[in-house]
């Protein structure tokens, strides 16, 4: 089933498939956000996925050699399908994206970072549950 995805760059919604990565804007071509699964950002993209996006972005900072980041990994999964299209739940390689990490001052990871508007506004540090984390958002329903 194709979910509407809404294209971070120019704001044509566009059909995408959820389990697909990768897919590209109909209309201009730019990287979606994937439907109900974490998106990947670096460096390059971060302006456009994170501090562009029309929809709140919890970005996850980590690091292939830390232990608590896995922890974190599938909480991320459900966090992305459950709030598929009202939160953009996305990943960014510390080791690979020393820019965005050094300006978020991501001193210990996993790093949680929550965005309304492309501002930061929230930030939660350390592995941390499903329920806990829809609590420090005020994401609980
Ligand atoms: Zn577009």
């Amino acid at each position: 089933m194709n979910t509407p995805v809404r294209c971070p760059v120019c704001g044509v919604l566009n059909n995408v498939d959820p389990g697909r990565s990768g897919a590209r804007c109909g209309a201009c071509r730019a990287p979606l956000p994937a439907g109900g699964v974490p998106v990947t950002v670096t460096d390059a993209s971060y302006q456009s996925l994170v501090l562009a996006s029309p929809v709140p972005v919890l970005l996850d900072l980590w690091a292939p050699w830390c232990g608590p980041c896995r922890t974190v990994a599938p909480i991320l999964e459900q966090l992305a399908r459950k709030y598929n299209g009202k939160i953009t739940v996305a990943k960014l390689n510390v080791d690979e994206n020393p820019e965005t990490a050094q300006r978020l001052e991501a001193r210990s990871i996993p790093l949680m970072v929550y965005f309304e508007n492309g501002v930061p506004s929230r930030r939660l540090v350390g592995a941390m549950g499903l329920s806990e984390i829809e609590r420090s958002l005020g994401l609980s329903i």
